[in-house]
């Protein structure tokens, strides 16, 4: 499935960028996804749900924003909304046109949360060794 690719990417990006602020966790994820890239947003929340899972994510919401499909005809110089398929320019009707808008895909935001997840690992463990014939005084010391 395609949407796998793309949930994989938008996960190790929000990731990453996450950990370098030193995010516990990520609490939600806004992407917004252009008309013509043909994602399908339940294959995305599919995804999303089946990989988030052990990662940073985990639980996160994944919220998308829909971007409708734009060009700029090229003799009127006009930027005209349109459909999938009929990419033509409304007042002279000609085809020559720049897409704008409709193939967006990308991480708009990330809410991350940087409460700990549990206690800080204790350190105090002494470490025993063989051979010390001194008897050792019980630090206290932590
Ligand atoms: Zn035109």
């Amino acid at each position: 499935m395609h949407e796998m690719g793309i949930v994989a990417s938008i996960l190790d990006a929000s990731v990453e960028a996450a950990s370098k602020q030193g995010a516990a966790r990520i609490t939600e994820i806004k992407i917004s996804v252009g008309e013509l890239t043909e994602i399908q947003e339940f294959a995305l929340d599919f995804a999303f749900t089946s990989m988030t899972p052990g990662t940073m994510a985990e639980g996160a919401t994944l919220t998308v924003n829909h971007i409708g499909a734009s060009s700029r005809c090229v003799s009127c110089d006009i930027e005209f909304e349109h459909g999938r398929f009929e990419i033509v320019c409304p007042t002279c009707g000609g085809f020559l046109c720049e897409l704008l808008t409709g193939r967006e895909l990308t991480i708009d935001s990330i809410e991350i949360d940087d409460a700990p997840l549990g206690a800080e690992p204790s350190e105090g463990d002494e470490t025993d060794k063989d051979g010390s014939d001194a008897d050792t005084a019980s630090g206290a010391g932590e």
